[in-house]
């Protein structure tokens, strides 16, 4: 009854101040009074109207009455906490019933939010468990925010707050462009986190229309690039995309990336045991790369249950990463977090579906 009586109030997280203002109007509030609630909700991560101390009973009557905030009406259907506490998982049930995977992460210099931008995911990448379920729909805006301002909501009573994030959770950034793109907009604005173009990266699988549309935009945001292998037929294995997509043509717009923002491109390669991980790869790749402004983040598979694809050994890694320093590619073998809570994209949602179908 509750949830049929929310569903028909106006929710207005993610609008901006002036679209707030304009729909509070419409029910007698001054823009001031709007302001005020959007400083409790973008600076102070306050998502219940009875909790905003400078507005009036009457104010907030009329405002429960009529609107709700997004991340005050949603549910967690599992939480996985990893055992060396840096990385907390959760499953956010939204209100139409769909769910959606969450990381929040805590290095030494801050915290910050991997976040899913599709629910499910089309594009099919064979080590990833959020095609498992196949594509449901885009998230909005405002859903997109809500991840970040979820973790910022249990940060923020300690004095922390997220600083960074990267959308490299379930579903592909660059198909849901202006959503994700409004979202990180909406971040920097200094009314909200004020959060920096360099401290947010989209991760793309390597749709080169939305490379060339970012290219356009300017914005110094990090790009990371899904590459996981400098072979054709190896990488339309792994991810289809490459057949729509090319892995050549992706570097190349790419590279026009780079140098419109100046921004140093990285490009993920997931190391998955004698599929991607010979000396060949690893010459392959650095061919590829050679004088591009770009590093390397070579990621040891982390197993999907379901694809049975093994890590290489150390090493293995050790010999690839070599090939590539004398090749003179940056490049660096990501530290693993959470990879006792299912950390890979879509592997919670994808466990949980399983259980619950
Ligand atoms: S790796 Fe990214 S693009 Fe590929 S299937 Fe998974 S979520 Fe989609």
């Amino acid at each position: 009854m509750k949830d049929r009586e929310n569903m028909e109030k106006k929710d207005v997280f993610g609008l901006s101040l002036e679209a707030l203002q304009d729909l509070l109007g419409t029910y007698g509030f001054k823009k001031f009074r709007a302001k005020q609630v959007f400083e409790w909700i973008y600076k102070k991560s306050v998502f219940e109207f009875s909790k905003m101390k400078n507005i009036s009973k009457d104010d907030i009557n009329l405002l429960e009455e009529n609107f709700t905030i997004l991340p005050a009406n949603i549910k967690i259907l599992r939480e996985q906490i990893s055992s060396d506490k840096l990385t907390r998982k959760v499953l956010i049930e939204l209100p139409d019933g769909n769910s959606i995977e969450t990381v929040l992460m805590s290095h030494d210099y801050g915290f910050s939010v991997c976040i899913s931008s599709q629910v499910g995911c089309n594009m099919g990448c064979a080590f990833c468990a959020s095609g498992l379920t196949g594509f449901v729909r885009n998230l909005s805006q405002a859903e997109i925010l809500l991840q970040v301002y979820y973790f910022n909501q249990h940060l923020l009573p300690s004095g922390g707050f997220v600083s960074r994030v990267v959308v490299m959770g379930s579903g592909e950034p660059l198909l849901n462009f202006d959503a994700v793109l409004g979202a990180l907009e909406f971040l920097h604005m200094e009314t909200t986190l004020n959060m920096s173009y360099r401290n947010m990266t989209i991760s793309t699988c390597g749709i080169i229309p939305g490379i060339e549309k970012l290219v356009i935009k300017k914005l110094p945001i990090n790009l990371a690039i899904s590459l996981h292998s400098a072979r054709d037929d190896m990488r339309s294995e792994l991810m289809p995309i490459n057949k729509t997509y090319p892995f050549l043509e992706v570097i190349k717009a790419a590279d026009a990336y780079a140098k419109a923002t100046g921004r140093q491109v990285t490009y993920e390669y997931i190391l998955i045991a004698n599929k991607n991980d010979t000396l060949l790869d690893a010459e392959l790749l650095s061919n590829a790369l050679r004088f591009k402004n770009s590093s390397v983040n070579l990621i040891p598979a982390n197993p999907v249950e379901e694809k049975g694809f093994k890590r290489p050994s150390p090493h293995t890694v050790e010999r690839f990463l070599q090939v590539l320093k004398k090749n003179n590619i940056n490049a660096t073998v990501r530290r693993e977090m959470g990879k006792d809570i299912d950390a890979a994209c879509g592997q919670l949602r994808s466990k949980f579906i399983g259980k619950n179908s």
